[in-house]
């Protein structure tokens, strides 16, 4: 849409207040509101806001931030909880001196969007966000109870988990993302919504409206949507396999119909540079203490650093689908990551491979999580790190990932996720009074 046409809508649709939103290095949506009547101001990029109120952002020296809306992120968002209708932005953080702020993790992401583009590559990405629905108590408070027995793509049973699912469905769609497909999960409560795939900015983008609609939606109709990666010891947890592609001259290079599963070498390449620094990955994709125990054998998530044409045991799978749906579907991100940081790690690390050309270890066949420990170090089959704090300290010694980040978000980030790491040492958890109390 052109300024001209969303001024236009804007009195059309009589929409009263405008949401300026921005994701901090947390992965966590924050906004400003504003009436609508100053919405010229807006699109001039005169908004500001006090940065240093925001994780990670800015030191109070520097705290003026000044907000740039995209335009093509226009939205209207389809519930009123205020009176009236509220219009929303995506918008890109700029310093005083007209400069991107090396703080905002979408200026991360653009950067690597030109890198690619300098190039003449486009990436692609489709993700597949998972999460639970559960009850509230009187409070409000979310409760931890299942809400149905359901499992993977059940019809039945039709409860509030699934008729709040096809509400946000409604929602997404009316916000302009295209649902192809909506299913029960696994675990009981636990639900899928994929939408297309697209350019990964407008992905990224997409990932931080569909969690403001899944968790807003159930919350309306008196419901938690939790995207915490392993809410449940013993039932599967919530993951956001990423299906990627890379493109250049509108072709799918990841597809060669003349080699072997009709995959090509830049596949390789691009799977052997995600591979070489898949360590430090790891912390942008699973940044939560929580993440780690969901990265554990037999509930479907990845432990393993290996590849594979058809096996969900394997870190990254390559889907059947050839010709220009040719994809990767690296399966260990979780819902908790920060989708920017996300996206620009994962593909700075893939053009790595495919400009070096790095060849990842041979495609495995075999169920992964049944296989001896010797065989697989025969096979060169490495471990992804099992907690964040080992994840952390291979992020702190990667150099190429620290380039890609930017000095800024990498020091405040690994800032950030010590410090969680030290509460969390520190923390008497359940588990130990359940397994200390009544014997020591
Ligand atoms: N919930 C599983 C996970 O933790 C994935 C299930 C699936 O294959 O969709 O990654
Ligand atoms: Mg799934
Ligand atoms: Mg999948």
């Amino acid at each position: 849409m052109t300024r001209e046409e969303i001024l236009k809508k804007i009195v059309e649709e009589k929409i009263k207040f405008i949401r300026l939103q921005i994701t901090d290095i947390n992965g966590m949506l924050k906004n400003v509101e504003i009436p609508a009547d100053e919405i010229e101001r807006a699109l001039d990029g005169k908004v500001m806001f006090d940065g240093s109120s925001i994780e990670g952002m800015a030191r109070i020296d520097e705290s003026d931030m000044y907000l740039i809306p995209d335009l093509s992120t226009f939205t209207i968002l389809p519930w009123t909880l205020e009176n009236g209708k509220v219009g929303r932005f995506v918008c890109d953080v700029y310093k005083p001196d007209g400069k991107p702020y090396e703080g905002d993790p979408r200026s991360v992401l653009k950067r690597i969007v030109k890198k690619l583009r300098d190039e003449e590559y486009i990436g692609y990405a489709g993700p597949e966000p998972e999460f639970f629905i559960l009850p509230r108590d009187e409070k409000g408070n979310p409760k931890l109870e299942l809400m149905d027995k359901g499992g993977y793509f059940d019809l039945l049973p039709i409860g509030h988990g699934e008729e709040t699912r096809k509400m946000i469905v409604e929602a997404l769609e009316e916000m302009g993302l295209n649902v192809e497909a909506s299913h029960h999960e696994v675990a009981p409560s636990q639900h899928e919504i994929d939408f297309t795939y697209d350019k990964i900015l407008e992905t990224a983008d997409n990932i931080q409206t569909f969690k403001l609609v899944v968790k807003t939606i159930s919350l309306l109709r008196g419901m938690h949507a939790t995207f915490m990666p392993k809410p449940f010891f013993g039932i599967n947890g919530s993951g956001m396999h990423c299906n990627m592609s890379l493109f250049k001259n509108d072709e799918n290079i990841f597809y060669d119909k003349n080699k072997k599963y009709e995959l090509s070498q830049e596949l390789q390449y691009f799977i052997g540079g995600i591979f070489e620094h898949i360590n430090s990955i790891t912390a942008i994709a699973n940044p939560t203490i929580n993440s780690y125990k969901r990265l554990v054998p037999g509930y479907e998530a990845p432990i393993n650093v290996a590849w594979a044409a058809s096996n969900r045991t394997a870190l990254i799978r390559v889907p059947a689908s050839r010709g220009k749906g040719t994809r990767i579907e690296l399966r260990s991100p979780d819902p908790t990551a920060n989708p920017y940081l996300l996206f620009s790690v994962i593909f700075a690390s893939g053009l790595k491979g495919v400009k070096e050309k790095i060849l990842p270890p041979e495609p495995v066949v075999e169920n992964i999580y049944k296989m001896k420990e010797d065989k697989k170090m025969e096979l060169g089959i490495k471990k992804l790190p099992s907690s964040l704090k080992e994840s952390l300290e291979c992020l702190k010694n990667d150099e190429f990932i620290k380039d890609v980040l930017g000095e800024h978000i990498f020091k405040k980030f690994i800032e950030i996720k010590e410090k969680e790491c030290r509460l969390f040492d520190a923390a008497v958890t359940d588990w130990e009074t359940n397994k200390y109390l009544g014997i020591l």
